[in-house]
């Protein structure tokens, strides 16, 4: 063993030291199981954790990050490697497969790119009888073949059921590398046969430092981003996005006008808009009443996300009471709840100010 490199392969994304440090014990002691779980929240690492640990396994040299085998790893190309997504039915999305590649291009530049699908993505049972049958062939040219299943929870109880045979009695050269934000979806008997790892959030240093690599941006703006990303690597690198963040500044504008007597500057904000993504409004209308939920209940300032916004939220908590704020929260989770069955989208927004004005209509 060469001391030297000792961990090296795990450093190249940040946090998650415990699981971490698990991890390697495992691989250098040769325990490391072959059906792994890693559950946590969305866009922390748990992908570009499972990579890097490919990286070690298939590399002759410890996952030297240098060699063709450690290159093809980040490439996802690697013959030893397989990557499942869950995707949308193809039935109803012809252009899938191109898709599909389209997809794993992406997550190979950004292992923490999470797509985003207009439909509900699943794994199918084709997929996972695929995955199995791939997994019992011989390795190409290493010594194992790993699949890592992108957050396995969005297989079906049928695929769920068809992928036991293999956690339970995986090939001898097989690894599995399964990873999830909602571990309540997977059978207990996918559970109890998988060596579960936890990750919790990346700290706001750590996506800092992580940024600070990536982007020109001041260390004052990467700081609000990662405020803003709430712990998740996935967000932050979102909003590096100059699109994303005008959009931002909008819809800040939009949460402003939720607290106007009237909907006239709403509709009128509205009537101005480029279609946007609802579920990004949501996120950030839902961020900003929490920030004021905050300050109106006597929290400290500091605990305030949106830290460019603050004079505007110290501003809104001296005019608006908690009641409020709550039903805009509760009718915000709502919105974001009913997306699905595609509302329409000025209704939904014209609702939120609906929501925050009902009680005090008869107030004053
Ligand atoms: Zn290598």
């Amino acid at each position: 063993m060469n001391g030297s490199q000792k961990g090296e392969w795990l450093t190249d994304f940040p946090g998650h030291a415990s699981v971490k440090s698990l991890l390697l014990k495992a691989c250098v002691s040769g325990r490391l199981p072959q059906s792994l779980l890693f559950v946590g929240p969305p866009g922390v690492g748990k992908f570009a954790t499972a990579l890097s640990l490919a990286r070690f396994l298939l590399c002759g040299a410890r996952g030297c990050g240098v060699c063709a085998t450690c290159r093809a790893v980040a490439s996802l190309s690697h013959a030893d490697l397989k990557v499942v997504i869950p995707t949308p039915k193809e039935d109803s999305e012809p252009e899938a497969p191109e898709r599909y590649g389209t997809f794993i291009a992406e997550k190979a530049k950004n292992p923490y790119f999470m797509p985003a699908f207009k439909k509900q993505p699943s794994i199918s049972i084709d997929t996972i009888r695929g995955v199995s049958a791939w997994l019992s062939y011989t390795p190409a040219s290493s010594c194992e073949r790993i699949a890592i299943i992108v957050d396995a929870h969005m297989m079906g109880t049928e695929a769920q059921n068809a992928f036991l045979k293999t956690l339970e009695e995986p090939p001898e050269s097989a690894r599995i590398i399964m990873t999830t934000s909602n571990p309540y979806d997977l059978l207990p008997t996918i559970l109890s046969r998988v060596e579960r790892f936890q990750f919790g959030f990346l700290t706001e240093s750590e996506i800092v430092e992580y940024l600070s690599k990536k982007s020109e941006s001041s260390i004052a703006e990467l700081r609000l981003l990662a405020r803003l990303a709430d712990g998740s690597m996935a967000r932050a690198l979102e909003m590096l996005d100059e699109e994303k963040r005008r959009l931002r500044n909008e819809f800040v504008t939009a949460f402003q006008y939720l607290f106007e007597p009237n909907e006239l500057r709403l509709i009128n904000w509205i009537g101005e808009q480029e279609k946007f993504p609802l579920d990004e409004f949501l996120s950030v209308m839902l961020s900003l009443a929490h920030d004021l939920l905050l300050l109106c209940l006597g929290a400290d300032e500091s605990k305030v996300n949106n830290i460019d916004q603050l004079s505007m939220i110290r501003m809104l908590s001296g005019r608006v009471n908690v009641e409020s704020v709550q039903r805009l929260i509760g009718a915000i989770e709502k919105a974001s709840r009913a997306l699905q069955s595609h509302p329409h989208y000025a209704l939904l927004i014209l609702s939120l100010h609906q929501a925050y004005s009902a009680k005090d209509s008869y107030n004053h």
